[in-house]
């Protein structure tokens, strides 16, 4: 697994994997009627030819024992020793999650912006930028109530309504954040739903929460037991919570040694990409169409170049420029931070124990799979991480509680 902070071309794919692919054998029906006999049950193996003096054809008790074929159960595909080890890992991040609360990922200390619901939405844009975040929850004074969660995704949906109507560009510029729902339902996107959590329920309530909504981060809200007002404690991301699991459970994740290419996961097929000389507005509508927050940027021979995330709208934004979108992706990655962490890659072969390593280590929003050519192979969101680690083998019945 790479860094690529250092040429996609130069970047090995990969560590590489010690662990031996292992796809479980499918158990086979026994044939269990005996050589010679043609008695056979007629639902199995078609008509039986009638014996001389029997009127009725004969049923081979045989036919009785052999056993229906049955689809694999959880315990039939852990015959070996890397799936045990597998399934014992995910349940072990499950009761650590279950044990821990979202209070337990928050840092000794932080700083926590929260912007009025009436600000103009102009302005709340150089407020992200000149403190360095990507979201911030929002505050209706009136009621005093916590009001949503400001993302990429709200500055997204403007560009959208600007494109719909761009005649409206200086309405566009008074916008308040209090207008996005409204924005919302003029464009025809479904709102996103509110979705927050108790700081002390278990951690595992704001994953599930999270996979459910697509939310990427969920806000954590208190109430006060006397006057009932509810409180920000703070926001908590996919990132956050990955890396809690990475520093504090080790000995779990080290367990989880089967390659991606096995397990499934992340997406293979039907990939939105763009080119360098895409426009910005084209892989906006990109991102809005597959619902994705990253797009990979690839040559003529799907070799990755680089990755334009939902976050690289906001600069792209900035001071209103929602009519200079036609810039090239080439144009605005170069306005990247001089600090950007990169992109992150990894190969089919690589394993989930060593992605919980990276993400221990650096600050992982997605890996691109690549092979040893740097050809785009597929993506792996921290979503995705999140739900096979959540959701892998658990019985429906066991999901019900939450
Ligand atoms: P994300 O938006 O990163 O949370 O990803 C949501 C889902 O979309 C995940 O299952 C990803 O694997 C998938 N995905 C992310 N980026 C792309 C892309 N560029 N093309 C197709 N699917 C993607």
């Amino acid at each position: 697994m790479d860094d690529s902070r250092t040429p996609p071309d130069q970047a090995a794919a990969g560590t590489g994997s010690e662990a031996a692919t292992a796809s479980p054998q499918a158990s086979q029906p026994s044939t269990a009627s005996s050589a010679g006999n043609s008695n056979t049950d007629p639902n199995l193996n078609g008509p039986l030819p009638l014996r001389p003096g029997h009127e009725l054809p004969f049923v081979a008790p045989s036919s009785y024992l052999r056993p229906k074929p049955t689809s694999r159960t959880m315990s039939d595909k852990m015959s070996n020793p890397l799936d045990k080890d597998q399934m014992q890992g995910l349940r072990g991040v499950r009761e650590f999650l279950k044990v821990r609360t979202s209070y337990d990922v928050l840092p000794l200390s932080f700083r926590l912006v929260i912007l009025d619901n009436d600000l103009l939405i102009r302005k709340s844009l150089n407020i992200l930028i000149q403190n360095g975040i990507v979201s911030a929850p929002l505050w209706d004074s009136r009621n005093g109530t916590f009001a949503g969660l400001l993302t990429s995704t709200d500055y997204i949906n403007v560009i959208q309504y600007y494109c719909q109507f761009p005649h409206e560009i200086d309405q566009v510029d008074q916008f308040r954040l209090s207008s996005l729902r409204d924005i919302e339902r003029a464009i025809g996107v479904l709102p996103l739903e509110t979705v927050s959590v108790h700081p002390m329920r278990p951690l595992y309530e704001a994953c599930r929460r999270m996979l459910k909504t697509r939310a990427r981060r969920i806000p954590l809200i208190d109430t006060d037991d006397e006057t009932g007002r509810e409180t920000v404690v703070s926001v908590i991301t996919q990132y956050r919570i990955l890396k809690f699991i990475a520093v504090n459970n080790e000995q779990h994740t080290m367990l989880l040694k089967k390659p991606v290419r096995e397990i499934g996961l992340g997406t293979y097929n039907d990939l939105a990409t763009a080119t360098m000389n895409s426009s910005v507005l084209d892989v906006i509508h990109l991102m809005v169409k597959y619902n994705i927050s990253a797009v990979p940027i690839v040559d003529k021979d799907n070799r990755v170049l680089n990755l334009f995330e939902a976050v690289d709208v906001i600069p792209c934004i900035k001071g209103g420029a929602y009519d200079e979108l036609t810039a090239t992706v080439g144009e605005a990655l170069s306005q990247r931070a001089e600090d950007f962490a990169g992109i992150y890659t990894c190969s089919e072969e690589d394993r989930l124990d060593s992605i919980f390593e990276t993400i221990r280590k650096s600050r992982v929003h997605r890996l691109i799979v690549v092979d040893d050519d740097s050809r785009l192979k597929g993506i792996i969101s921290l979503s995705d991480i999140l739900k096979y680690v959540l959701l892998y083998g658990e019985e429906e019945d066991d999901l019900q509680e939450y």
